[in-house]
């Protein structure tokens, strides 16, 4: 261990890696805020650098010196991008926008599995049921000669018209527009014919969600929302907010981080959440007037 060659190359990669380490959460603050890394870390960890500096200028140590040089950089801009970016929040400039639920259609809005499943019987004879996709899974309940049928039928005229209400569900997006923005996400690229009638049906039950807020889409990974609420859990793989799985019978035997099993769940769920952020941002603000009147005294 004491060949020099070695220990210097030791010393040159620690450095590196210590330094470097803050590269990552620079990227983390600016995307985000910052709002988990606390102030006095970062404070006593720039003291400690400083330190480490002088030390390295008092025995005339270049590897400590530009190590240090370079750590101490690092942790300002975070500090500094911390800090500003908390000034940009209080302007509206970032992270002051109401926070925002997206809503798929299929089985979440709109009752099509139950015209599906009697259009699948009335074509094949089978008398499939909710209750057998849910007991024995959707792959299962549909035998292999009659697959290519169960999928073609979507794609049929008139598929899409006049469907049903998903329960409580005009009611619940009513409620949560007013501490949500809520948008429509269908991923009816799946069915590019259903556009024209799944417009017409939002319109007629849903006039009140505006037409601004209805996206028809391909991969809903583009979607910038903080929640999604979908029957399909693969549209939460790249999703970056929080996916709410809405129960359906092809779903029942997911698991789920979230899981909602009617609306009034959904509700509750994201109320709940709406007024724990509500208490917390007032303490906050209650926080900073405070410390702005003492501040003033
Ligand atoms: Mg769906």
């Amino acid at each position: 261990m004491s060949d020099p060659g070695i220990t210097g190359v030791v010393g040159t990669v620690a450095a590196i890696c210590t330094t470097g380490a803050f590269i990552p959460q620079i990227f983390k603050i600016r995307k985000q805020g910052g709002e988990d890394l606390s102030y006095s870390m970062l404070a006593v960890y720039l003291v400690g650098v400083l330190l480490w500096l002088v030390y390295g200028l008092m025995f005339h140590a270049p590897a400590v010196i530009w190590a240090n040089v370079v750590a101490f950089i690092l942790v300002a801009t975070s500090l500094v991008l911390k800090l500003s970016w908390k000034e940009f929040a209080g302007t509206g400039r970032s992270g002051k926008r109401r926070p925002r639920v997206a809503v798929d259609m299929d089985e979440v809005i709109a009752d099509s599995l139950t015209r599906h499943l009697s259009l699948y019987n009335r074509a094949t004879g089978e008398n499939v049921t909710p209750e057998l996709i849910r007991e024995k899974g959707l792959e299962a309940s549909i035998p292999p000669k009659h697959r290519a049928v169960f999928e073609r039928l979507p794609h049929e005229g008139g598929f899409f018209d006049d469907l049903s209400v998903i329960v409580n569900s005009q009611h619940a997006l009513q409620l949560l527009s007013s501490k949500y923005d809520v948008f429509i996400t269908s991923a009816a690229m799946e069915v590019p014919h259903s556009f024209d009638a799944k417009f017409r049906w939002l319109q007629k039950h849903f006039p009140f969600i505006p037409t601004s807020n209805i996206v028809f889409c391909g991969d809903k990974e583009i979607i910038d929302a903080d929640y999604l609420i979908d029957d399909r859990s693969r549209h939460f793989a790249r999703f970056r907010g929080t996916g709410i799985l809405f129960a359906a019978p092809h779903n029942a035997r997911e698991l789920a981080h979230l899981r909602a099993n009617n609306w009034d769940e959904v509700l509750a769920i994201l109320l709940k959440r709406q007024s724990a952020a509500a208490i917390q941002q007032s303490a906050k603000s209650n926080i900073n007037t405070e410390a702005q009147e003492l501040a003033s005294n």
